[in-house]
C-alpha cells in the first residue's frame, strides 16, 4: 500500500554536535567527531576515520541564530511561497535534539520552534493587511508507541486507549481526526500552547510511566495566506481583518485554488533513536523501542524515496503507510516540499557508536 508522489522535493541533511557534556568529561570520554562546514570525521581507535558529507553541519560552537538562519529561514521561505515544510531532529536521547528544536523558550538561547514562530509573526506583522490576509493555527500531538495523543487537550484517565484516528478523505488527503487546530494570533499565543502541550506532556507521562525520549513531538504550524488578486477561496475568507476562522480542514481543491496559499511547518522533535538492545529493555519496553526503530526506519525509507525523486526520477512509490509518523506527514512530505534531517550528535568516544549509527542514517536521507 504505497502512494506515487510526483513534484521536486528538496531534501536538506544537517547535522549539529554538541559540546561535551559534564558527565561525559567525568566519565573520562574525549571527542571523537571532527567538523567543517559541509562534513563529518567521526574518528574511531583501531579503524579508518569515518567521513560524512551534509548539506549543513554545525560545530560545537554554533550558536542557536546560526541553526535558525540555516534551516529556519528556509522553512519559513518556504512555508510563505505556499508550499510545505518539515524538520525532523533525529538522534540517541542526549544529543541535542530538544535543545536545537526548543531549549529553553523564554530565553535569548531559544530554540528553531520559538524563533520560526517569532519570525513568522514579525513576516505577518510586515505585509500590509490590506494586500495580504492570514490564518495561522497550531496542532501539537505526539506519537507514542504508535498511539496519536494530542498534546492541547489534557489526556484524562478516560482518553481513548488507541489514541486519535488517522483518517483520509476524499478531496481532503490524509489528516488526524479530532486534532485540536488552535488559531493564534501573536507568538506570544503560540508559545503558551508549546507551555500548555508540554504541560500535558509531562503529566501523562507520569501517569504512563514513560519518559519524553521515547515519542515522537509534533508541533504543526497551518498558515492560510490569500495575496491581494489571488483567487476567493472559497467565499469563506473575511475581507476586513487580518485573522479570520476557516472551517479546517480544507478540501483539497481549496487548498489548490488561488496561488498556493495554504502550507504547513512540521517541526519534529524525534524518539530517541538508541537502539533497544543497547539499552537492555525488556517486555513492554522492548515493545516500545520496537516501535521506536520501526518508525525510524520507516521515515528513513521515505525520506529516502524523497531523496531519489529529488535527484531526478519522476515517479516514486513513496511508503507512507508503514508508521503512524509517516502516515501522519504525508500530506506534507513530497510534492514540492521542503524536508530537512537535523541529526544531532554527541562529541563524545563513549557514544561513538550511536553516533555512527545517527551519521549513517542521515547519509541515507541525502
Ligand atoms: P535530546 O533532546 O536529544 O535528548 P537535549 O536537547 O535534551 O537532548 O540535550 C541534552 C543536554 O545537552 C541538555 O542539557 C542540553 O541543554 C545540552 N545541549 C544539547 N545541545 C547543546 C548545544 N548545542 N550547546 C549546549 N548545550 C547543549
Ligand atoms: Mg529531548
Amino acid at each position: 500500500m504505497e502512494e506515487v508522489v510526483e513534484g521536486t522535493t528538496t531534501v536538506k541533511v544537517a547535522v549539529r554536535v554538541r559540546p561535551l557534556s559534564d558527565k561525559e568529561i567525568r566519565e573520562g570520554g574525549t571527542e571523537c567527531v571532527e567538523v567543517t562546514e559541509n562534513s563529518v570525521t567521526l574518528v574511531q581507535e583501531n579503524q579508518q576515520p569515518h567521513v560524512f558529507a551534509f548539506d549543513h553541519v554545525f560545530g560545537v560552537d554554533s550558536t542557536q541564530p546560526q541553526v535558525f538562519d540555516m534551516l529556519g529561514m528556509p522553512l519559513l521561505d518556504k512555508a510563505f511561497e505556499g508550499y510545505n515544510a518539515t524538520v525532523f531532529a533525529y538522534g540517541q536521547t542526549g544529543s541535542g535534539k530538544t535543545h536545537t528544536m526548543m531549549a529553553d523558550r523564554k530565553s535569548d538561547d531559544r530554540g528553531l520552534i520559538p524563533r520560526i514562530s517569532d519570525n513568522l509573526f514579525q513576516r505577518v506583522g510586515s505585509l500590509s493587511s490590506e494586500t495580504h490576509k492570514f490564518l495561522i493555527c497550531c496542532s501539537f500531538l505526539e506519537i507514542y508507541n504508535e498511539i496519536v495523543y494530542d498534546l492541547l487537550v489534557p489526556r484524562g484517565k478516560n482518553a481513548p486507549k488507541t489514541g486519535l484516528e488517522i483518517r483520509e478523505g476524499k478531496g481532503i488527503g490524509v489528516y488526524v481526526k479530532d486534532l485540536q487546530e488552535i488559531v493564534v494570533d501573536s507568538s506570544d499565543k503560540v508559545l503558551k500552547l508549546i507551555d500548555q502541550g508540554f504541560e500535558h506532556r509531562a503529566t501523562a507521562a507520569t501517569q504512563m510511566n514513560a519518559t519524553s525520549s521515547r515519542s515522537h513531538c509534533l508541533f504543526i504550524i497551518k498558515m492560510h495566506q490569500k495575496a491581494h488578486g489571488s483567487k476567493h477561496l472559497s467565499g469563506t475568507l473575511a475581507t476586513d481583518c487580518p485573522l479570520v476562522a476557516l472551517t479546517l480542514p480544507l478540501s483539497q481543491d481549496e487548498q489548490n485554488a488561488g496561488n498556493n496559499n495554504f502550507s504547513k511547518m512540521n517541526l519534529v522533535d524525534l524518539a530517541g533513536s538508541e537502539r533497544a538492545s543497547r539499552t537492555g529493555a525488556q517486555g513492554d519496553l522492548l515493545k516500545e523501542g520496537a516501535n521506536i526503530n520501526k518508525s525510524l526506519s520507516a521515515l528513513g525509507n521515505v525520506i529516502n524515496a524523497l531523496s531519489s525523486m529529488a535527484s531526478g526520477s519522476k515517479k516514486v512509490f513513496i511508503p507512507y503507510r508503514n508508521s503512524k509518523l509517516t502516515r501522519v506527514l504525508q500530506e506534507s512530505l513530497g510534492g514540492n516540499a521542503l524536508t530537512t534531517m537535523m541529526a544531532a550528535l554527541s562529541p563524545s568516544k563513549t557514544n561513538a557508536d550511536e553516533s555512527l549509527s545517527t551519521l549513517n542514517y542521515a547519509k541515507r536521507a541525502k
